[in-house]
This record gives structure tokens, sequence and C-alpha cells, in this order.
């Protein structure tokens, strides 16, 4: 990809790929608390130099246990901060880094301490033009994203209320000709469903039975068949137990009769099924659920069987249409300003920071701002240089159009 070569000082570049490596030998695994308090501490110190005062609090990781989660703030945060969320676990524990040409092959080079290097290489740019990052700018670093994420989704979710923007400095993409940012998110909800039939004996009294399973399936089958490809809703149906209901009541004792000639004789009364509705938008959530209780109703009736339809907990989409798409266009635009592609993925799936807002359609949010590589969570994980340094100059330019100085 072209870029233009005067976009950041050599030294800059040298400075940040230098922390970045020393960042990847401290091994920073989730639940290491140790080489976890170590990272906070590194990244404390680095944020310190540059004017935001990091402050590291023990938060209980709903394990018994606690970790480090680092928040560091400008001199003047107000009510309405420009929040920017990352994390500092990896998923495995830290191997030496290897630089090798434009590629730095180590743990967390790519997810996310490239994001961070990134956001500390942008304040080091900022400094050099003259120039001061936002003063109510606020960093929010977790020690958890990668496990049960209990720590990151209560400090997302206090710490981003009332943000008047936030940016998650995770990875993007590296595709042949650009970079991605990301602005959707998929959100879910969870449903389950139970049926109660009629048993009878499938010999003597076969049509007076109504088989649940039965129901169960053809309910199954149209409710995947729900599914679109392309920006609309999925259903994934994930289990389903049926069988008589003594049987799927006692499962964990009954599985015994699984390959068995036992009780084949009997049409179920009983049926169970569980998985979960992803959607882009939260109109979409609305009708997916909507189409399954009337799905629900519809089958009940032409089965003769009872049929319970129960929505469960959820998590909000991040629609790409929000409030974050003015920024995310300013974002792409940023980039092309220095002369690089950049584009917006508007439908990326898996549940990430911006899903642990309470309301992600209040908030403009924009996600992947971090360099890009490959094999994120494998031995094979590296970190693209050329895109840290285009990254590190896209920070430094949004930080700068973000800015609110009196
Ligand atoms: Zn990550």
């Amino acid at each position: 990809m072209a870029q233009k070569p005067e976009m950041l000082p050599p030294e800059i570049f040298a400075k940040t790929t230098q922390l970045l490596v020393e960042l990847c030998t401290i091994s920073s695994s989730s639940g290491d608390s140790q080489g976890l308090s170590a990272m906070a501490a590194r990244v404390a110190a680095e944020l310190a130099l540059r004017g935001l005062a990091p402050e590291i609090i023990p938060e209980d990781d709903g394990d018994g246990g606690s970790m480090p989660l680092l928040v560091a703030r400008g001199p003047r945060i107000g009510d309405h901060p420009l929040v920017l969320v990352g994390h500092m676990d990896t998923v495995l524990d830290a191997v030496a880094p290897r630089l090798e040409g434009h590629r730095l092959w180590a743990t967390g080079a790519l997810d996310m301490k490239g994001g961070l290097a990134m956001l500390i290489g942008a304040l080091d740019l900022m400094a050099a033009r003259g120039k001061r990052p936002p003063d109510d700018l606020m960093l929010v670093l977790v020690p958890d994203e990668e496990v049960s994420g209990y720590i990151s989704e209560r400090a997302v979710r206090r710490w981003s209320e009332g943000a008047r923007v936030l940016l998650v400095i995770e990875p993007g993409e590296g595709r042949a000709d650009a970079e991605t940012l990301v602005a959707g998110r998929r959100g879910l909800t969870e449903w389950k469903l139970d049926v109660t039939g009629r048993a009878s004996h499938s010999g003597l009294a076969y049509w007076y039975g109504r088989s649940a399973l039965a129901a169960a399936a053809d309910w199954v089958a149209q409710a995947q068949a729900m599914s679109e490809n392309g920006p609309g809703a999925t259903v994934n149906v994930a289990r389903m137990v049926a069988g008589d209901s003594d049987f799927v009541n006692g499962l964990a004792t009954h599985h015994a009769l699984l390959g068995t000639s036992r009780r084949r004789n009997v049409v179920s009364d009983r049926a169970l099924a569980e998985g979960e509705a992803r959607y882009l938008t939260p109109s979409d959530g609305v009708r997916i659920m909507e189409r399954l209780a009337r799905l629900t109703e519809r089958t009940a009736g032409e089965r003769e069987v009872s049929m319970l339809f129960l929505p469960g907990t959820g998590v909000p989409p991040v629609d790409p249409k929000g409030p974050g798409s003015p920024i995310a266009a300013q974002v792409t635009r940023l980039a092309a300003e220095r002369g690089w592609r950049l584009e917006v993925e508007e439908d990326r799936g898996g549940i990430s920071f911006p899903n642990y807002i309470a309301d992600p359609s209040k908030i403009p949010i924009v996600d992947g701002l971090g360099p890009v590589g490959d094999g994120m969570h494998t031995r094979e994980e590296y970190l693209d240089l050329r895109s840290l340094e285009r990254r590190i100059v896209l920070m430094a330019d949004l930080l700068a159009a973000l800015a609110n100085h009196p």
C-alpha cells in the first residue's frame, strides 16, 4: 500500500517499535496477575511521561482474586470524556519476540499490545507536531478481555457511561489492498423452546400420540431457515433434546438409553431446544424474535402440542449506521488524506468491548483502530510494522480532530 514517506519521523517509529518489543516481552496472559501487574506498571509509566494521570486499580476478578485495571486520565475529563478502550492480557504466554523485515512476531503483538504502542506513538507524534491530545482523553485498559471478561464488562460499562466518543484500539483487519476498522458488531438474544406433546405407544396407539420431537424438529428447521446471508439476522439452534419426558428430564442419568432398543416404541412427549439469534440493528433483533414467536404459535397449532418460546438474556448490537458512523467515515478520510485505504467493516461477528455498553446506540463507537497483522491467539501471531506506522499517524490525526480544547 502506498504511503507518504514523510508521515512519521523515523525516530518516533523506532522508539515505538522498541517499546512494543518490550511490552511483548512481558508475559501477561489472562489470569497471570503478576505479569499483568508488570504490564500495567510499564504502560502506566509511559502514559505518565506523556501527560496522562495513570491509576492502577486492583479489581475483583469474580473468582476470589484480583487483577489490575489501568485507567489513565487527561487533565480535564469532565462528564463526557473521550474514552479509549483496550486490554492488556494475551491468550498465550510470551515467547521471545522476533523482528523480521516488516513483521514483528510476538505474543500479543497484534492482539493488542500493538494498539497500546500505537497510542503511545501517536501521543509522541502529537507532541512532535506541537499539539496536545484531547484534555478529556481517558484510557481504560482491562486485564481479562480474552477470558471471562468479568472485569472488562463492568469497567467498560462504568467508564464509557456518558462518553462523548468510544474508541476501541483492538486490531483492524488486513486485506489485500486495504485495512479495516469496525463500525458494526452483532448483538444477540438467547432463547429456549419448551415443547410438550402426548406420549403414546407407537405400535398400539400411534395416531393418538402428539410428537414433541417432530414438532420441535419442524420448528428448528424453519427457525434456522429464517437466517439471512448478509446483513440480516441469523438464528442458531445450538442444542435440542427430545424423547419421552422421563428421558429428557433425567438426561444426566438416562443417556444410557441411547443406542439401545428401550423405549423406541414411545411417541415423544417432550422436547427442549436452545440457541440464539444474532443481528446488526436493534430493530432486526425485535423482528427476528417476533418471527420466532409467530413460528412457535403456528407450529404448536399445526402439531397439536404445547410450545413455549422463551427469550433469554442478550447483548445489544452496535449498529454500523448508528452514531459512530460519521466518525468512522472521518477516520477513513483521514487515512485517504495520508494516501492509504481504510475500509469500514459494518458486520463483524463476535462479542467485543462495545457490546458491553448498556445501550451502544447512544454513544458514537469506532472499533478496530489498532494496527493489523495475522495469527491472533496462536504462536504464528505477528504485527505488520508498516500498519503500525500508518496507524500511529492515523491515531494522532484522529485525536487532533477530536480534540476540543477551549
Ligand atoms: Zn483483543
